[in-house]
């Protein structure tokens, strides 16, 4: 007798008979065996992608650059076909992202320099961002920490290294707010995250825990009842879950956001501005009325760092002004998140209305930020843009 179908067939579900045939609905509904199956080499993606000439040649090319990483169920979310698939373009590497433009830099935020500990990083005076570990579900290619996700690197995501930070945490009584990233912080065990909370819980100054994630997108199996039953314990524990495309919002993922929003988990979305991935209106506006339908509140869309070879899928910030434009006033208040630039070098994050925009000087924008300093955006007008 086979055993009846806990839930209705998906898209992922042909693609897993066709991509790993053999695999039972139990294994794949496990985020183990996503994690240990995931997609990380030539060969991983031409099973499951007819490649490009660009993408095979990027691929070869990689060396000790930001991996390929994808899990199975998202693979099942990419065109096979299609080289211009939006997810795709946002998973599967391509030949430039080896131009490397003179603007560009491994850590465009300078977080390593406002670092008091490894890995705690000390900007804005009553928030860190704690970053737990290097790894991530999937590997996207516009990511900003490119220079640490996917090697091990020179930090050591270790309890030493966690107990450093979360001692200056305890000393430095202005912190009320901290924000776990990494890496993607929901990649770790149940009882890795739960040391961390109880501990950072203990400091009586801390008031408030984010968690930084992609996770919910890219591998919903990953939200268990007994990952929300621990989560819960340790309100108020807020979610930042990073989203892309309207083509995320499946039902696999409705159902792990529902789950975080039972717990009583707010759930709020972060958005990279890419081109040709979701730089207009339309598909915007369809993401952010997908994520509210799942309880999810737009939060913002950030303005692509300029990390090296990222040039091809930088879209100019006026693309950004345009959406926002195009959703405030014309649709739900809370479907229309904020739109920033985090300003290179370290000024934090500069919302980008009239009011921030100071002018232009050598194919670049003067942004005001918000302590009155005026940093330097690269931002060619469009006749200036390489396609
Ligand atoms: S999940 Fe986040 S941290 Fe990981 S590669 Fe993507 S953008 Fe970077």
């Amino acid at each position: 007798m086979p055993t009846p179908r806990p839930r209705p067939e998906t898209r992922a579900d042909e693609f897993r008979r066709r991509s790993f045939p053999g695999t039972s609905v139990e294994e794949w509904d496990d985020w183990r065996w996503q994690l240990r199956n995931r997609i990380k080499d030539l060969a991983g993606l031409e099973r499951t992608l007819v490649l490009s000439d660009s993408e095979r040649a990027a691929v070869v090319r990689l060396g000790d650059r930001l991996p390929v990483g994808i899990t199975p169920y998202y693979a099942a979310l990419l065109d096979a076909q299609d080289p211009d698939d939006p997810l795709r373009k946002t998973m599967v590497p391509v030949l430039g992202e080896f131009d490397q433009s003179p603007e560009e830099a491994a850590d465009p935020l300078n977080e390593d320099g406002h670092m008091p500990v490894p890995g705690l990083v000390h900007r804005y005076p009553d928030r860190v961002l704690f970053l737990v570990t290097s790894f991530c579900a999937t590997y996207c290619r516009y990511c900003t920490r490119s220079r640490l996700v996917g090697t091990t690197g020179e930090y050591h995501f270790n309890h030493e290294q966690y107990q450093r930070a979360i001692d200056y945490i305890a000393v430095n009584d202005e912190i009320r707010d901290v924000l776990i990233s990494g890496g993607d912080p929901l990649t770790m065990q149940d009882g890795r995250i739960e040391w961390l909370l109880e501990r950072l819980r203990a400091i009586p100054h801390v008031e408030f825990v984010r968690l930084g994630t992609k996770v919910p997108a890219v591998l919903p199996q990953r939200i268990t009842p007994e990952l929300c039953t621990m989560l819960r314990r340790f309100h108020p524990l807020w979610l930042s879950v990073h989203f892309m495309h309207p083509s995320e919002l499946t039902p696999e993922v409705e159902r792990a956001c529902n789950m975080l929003a039972d717990a009583g988990i707010p759930l709020g979305s972060q958005t990279v501005l890419m081109r040709d991935v979701n730089d207009d209106p339309d598909t915007m506006k369809l993401l952010m009325h997908g994520l509210l339908k799942m309880r999810v509140r737009p939060y913002y869309i950030y303005q692509c760092d300029p990390i090296p070879g990222s040039k091809h899928f930088r879209a100019p910030v006026q693309k950004g002004v345009e959406i926002i434009k195009a959703l405030r006033g014309h649709t739900t208040g809370y479907a229309v998140p904020d739109f920033v630039i985090d300003a290179p070098g370290g000024g934090g994050k500069v919302p980008i209305g009239p009011e921030t925009i100071v002018g232009r000087a050598d194919g670049s924008l003067l942004i005001r930020n918000f302590e009155g300093d005026i940093y330097k955006y690269p931002d060619p007008l469009p006749e200036e843009q390489v396609r």
